[in-house]
Parts: structure tokens; C-alpha cells; sequence
């Protein structure tokens, strides 16, 4: 393993962090794509099982490549362990049903990834975890929300698909006082410009699928936490329910992991020129992007993040079908509904990623049928531009 010295600045850690060399001496890392290992003798494959000799023993439980990921990315969130996973789902999902049983409360921010919210509102009151959704901005909301069996806090920021925020430092305070666990899903701020331990998260999970791999290629999730937590609860989780990460997806992330900060670099300030560029145009009703100094709770991204991210919520003058118009003449921006690529990607969350709530629920988020939103990639950003100005001019004919 590769030392990391103290002095390392981030980009340094993130193309050397974690590198574990074969006898081969490989410059890049080398990718272990094998689901088994085998051992010099029995004597050595009881010791591997008794945990007495630290060796690999099988893929699911654990495999070089993935270890090496695991630790790059632990040492870039300055936590104390890591594990990977099959997916971002996998991550949130694992990270729950680890450490909660039947009779436990979870409060939850209720802006959150669709699946995120699947899992709270629906998956987990099937096993007796009781929930309780509130709006994440509302510190009151928070508190009121505690009840005596209350194990966790659970939330996004900012949040998809509106980049509402939420103060983590004073919900984290009040989590400490109710003795629940703080599981922050980082995915929207990406690990660059936004540090939730240090500001008092117990647990961090990404989908490695957005930002770390960041060109659209493999699926994959991360859960950092403390030692205790990571080895104590989910590794025993995940060894016997399986949903590890491939050895081939790590490999990816990890060379996506060296990239990162020039891609988030350049994708936040695409995405601030974007943003102003949107606020300035006839037929936009609003937009929405931490980085800008009308962002509603413009304090708290001063104060937790060190950029507006790479994610840009507006909506538009006029109705579904002018939104629609709107998408359809773009050239350069996909539909999609997903994030964090080199390529440009929007998407309408009223009818696919937010179609599963009704239209109360919606309101509540501020997901109107005009709200769109765009996750800025790596194109140049007056491209961008004319992309949607041009197309903007299309939507209301
Ligand atoms: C994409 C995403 C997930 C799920 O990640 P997958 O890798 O698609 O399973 C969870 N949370 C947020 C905020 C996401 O954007």
C-alpha cells in the first residue's frame, strides 16, 4: 500500500492514493478480474478463513482492484474505511439494512433520488422501520420529527431535482442529540466541493456512476464511515448478501477518481455560466444553482460547499408541451436521466424520475411541469449556450 503523506493536496492523492503494485511493477492499476484466489497449502486457506492470515479469499467478500478504489476514495473523504458496491443503490440500500431492525424510526429529508425515497417511503416500513419524511431545509422540522426509537437521519444536498439545500453542521447537531446516525448521500455536491464528516456526518455514500466515473461507463457506490461502523455492521452485510462491486467497474472508477478534479473543475464553471445565462433569458421563470447569489439559502452553500456543483435546476414559461419543444430542439444536450457525464444530460422529472409521486408530493419538491433539470458536462460552455438559447426559442412556437 502506498503511503499517502500528510502533505499530499487532494489531485495527488487521487492519482496515487491506495495503489497496491503486483510483482509486475504495472504503472496503471492492475485489474484483478477474478472471482476467486487460491492458497499455498490447506494450513493457509483455514488461517485465511479464520482471519488469522488478512489475504483475499473470495470477490464478494473482497478483491485487490476493489480494495484499491476503496482506499484512494477513503483517503481523498478523510474517513476512516471504505467499502464499494455494485451500484449507488446498493450503497444507500446497504448502508440502512445493515445497522436498522423492525422497530427502529428513520427521518428523512424528503427531496431525494427516486430510489432513495422508494427505499424510505416504501422498503423499509415493509420491515418494520418506521419513517418519517419532512422538508430537509426546516431544522424545526427535524427535531419535531425525533421519536425514542429514532436510529437515523438520512438525507441529500443539495437535492435532486430542485438543489434545495441542507444545513448538514446543524442538522448533524441535532441528530448527535437524539443519538441517530447522520447518512448523508453526497452524489449532487460530488466529493469535491462538499466535505459532510468533518461537518458531523457518521456516513457518506456516493454513486460512483455520476461524478467518479464521470464519462458514462460503469455502475458503482461507495460507503465511507468509521472503522467501527464499516467493519463492525456493512462488511458482514455485504460479504453474505452480495451486492459487491466488480473488479472491472472499479478499475474504471479508480482511473476516474485521477481525473475528477479537473472534470468537476471545469463542469461547475460550464455550469455557473449556464445558470446565468438561463436567469438572463426571456422565457425562463427561474433557476436554480447554489452558485448563484439568488439561490434561495445562498448562506448555507458559502458555508459547505466550495463550488455550485455541476447541476442546474430552471423552469420555463408556459406548459409541459413548451418544455417538451424546448427538449426536443436541443442539439447538443441529451435527454437522459442521468448525471455527472462528460456530456451534457437533461431531463424532465415531472413525467420520468419524479412520475412515480403524485402531484402533491411534487408540489411539495417545487417540480413543476416546466421544471427542468440539466447536469452540465464537459462540452465548451458558449456550445452550451447557443444549444439552449436556440432551442429556447423554439418552445414557445
Ligand atoms: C444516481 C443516484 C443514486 C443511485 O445511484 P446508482 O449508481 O444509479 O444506483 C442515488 N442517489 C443520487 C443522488 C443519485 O444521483
Amino acid at each position: 500500500m502506498t503511503d499517502t503523506s500528510e502533505n499530499w493536496h487532494p489531485e495527488t492523492t487521487l492519482v496515487h492514493g491506495g495503489t497496491l503494485r503486483s510483482a509486475f511493477g504495472e504503472t496503471s492499476e492492475a485489474l484483478f478480474l477474478n472471482s476467486g484466489f487460491v492458497y499455498e497449502t490447506a494450513e493457509q486457506a483455514e488461517a485465511r478463513f479464520t482471519g488469522d492470515d488478512p489475504g483475499y479469499v473470495y470477490s464478494r467478500y473482497a478483491n485487490p482492484t476493489v480494495t484499491m478504489l476503496e482506499e484512494r476514495a477513503r483517503l481523498f473523504e478523510g474517513a476512516q474505511a471504505c467499502r464499494g458496491t455494485a451500484s449507488g443503490m446498493a450503497a444507500v440500500a446497504s448502508a440502512m439494512l445493515c445497522q436498522l431492525q423492525a422497530g427502529d424510526h428513520v427521518v428523512a429529508g424528503r427531496a431525494l433520488f427516486g430510489s432513495c425515497r422508494y427505499i424510505v417511503e416504501e422498503l423499509l416500513p415493509r420491515y418494520g422501520i418506521e419513517s418519517t419524511l419532512i422538508d430537509g431545509r426546516d431544522l424545526d422540522a427535524w427535531t419535531t420529527a425525533v421519536r425514542d426509537n429514532t436510529k437515523l437521519f438520512f438525507f441529500e444536498t443539495p437535492t435532486n431535482p430542485t438543489l434545495e439545500l441542507v444545513d448538514i453542521a446543524a442538522v448533524s447537531k441535532i441528530a448527535k442529540s437524539a443519538g441517530a446516525v447522520v447518512l448523508i448521500d453526497n452524489v449532487f455536491a460530488t466529493p469535491m466541493l462538499q466535505r459532510p464528516i468533518p461537518l458531523g456526518a457518521d456516513i457518506v455514500v456516493y454513486s460512483a456512476t455520476k461524478h467518479i466515473d464521470g464519462q458514462g461507463r460503469a455502475l458503482g457506490g461507495l460507503v465511507l464511515g468509521t472503522t467501527d461502523f464499516i467493519e463492525e455492521k456493512l462488511a458482514p452485510f455485504l460479504k453474505h448478501t452480495g451486492p459487491a462491486m466488480s473488479p472491472f467497474n472499479a478499475w474504471v472508477m479508480l482511473k476516474g477518481l485521477e481525473t475528477m478534479p479537473i472534470r468537476v473543475e471545469k463542469q461547475v464553471a460550464n455550469a455557473a455560466k449556464v445558470a446565468d445565462a438561463l436567469a438572463d433569458h426571456a422565457s425562463v421563470l427561474q433557476v436554480l444553482y447554489p452558485g448563484r447569489t439568488d439561490h434561495p439559502q445562498r448562506a448555507i452553500a458559502e458555508a459547505q460547499m466550495t463550488g455550485g456543483g455541476t447541476m442546474v435546476a430552471f423552469s420555463l414559461k408556459g406548459s409541459k408541451a413548451d418544455a417538451f419543444r424546448f427538449m426536443n430542439a436541443l442539439q447538443i444536450v441529451r435527454i437522459s436521466n442521468n448525471l455527472g457525464d462528460a456530456k451534457s444530460l437533461i431531463t424532465h422529472p415531472a413525467t420520468t424520475t419524479h412520475q412515480r409521486l403524485d402531484e402533491a408530493a411534487r408540489a411539495e419538491l417545487g417540480i413543476t411541469e416546466t421544471t427542468l433539470r440539466l447536469s452540465v458536462g464537459l462540452e465548451h460552455a458558449q456550445d452550451l449556450i447557443t444549444d439552449l438559447t436556440n432551442a429556447l426559442a423554439r418552445a414557445g412556437s
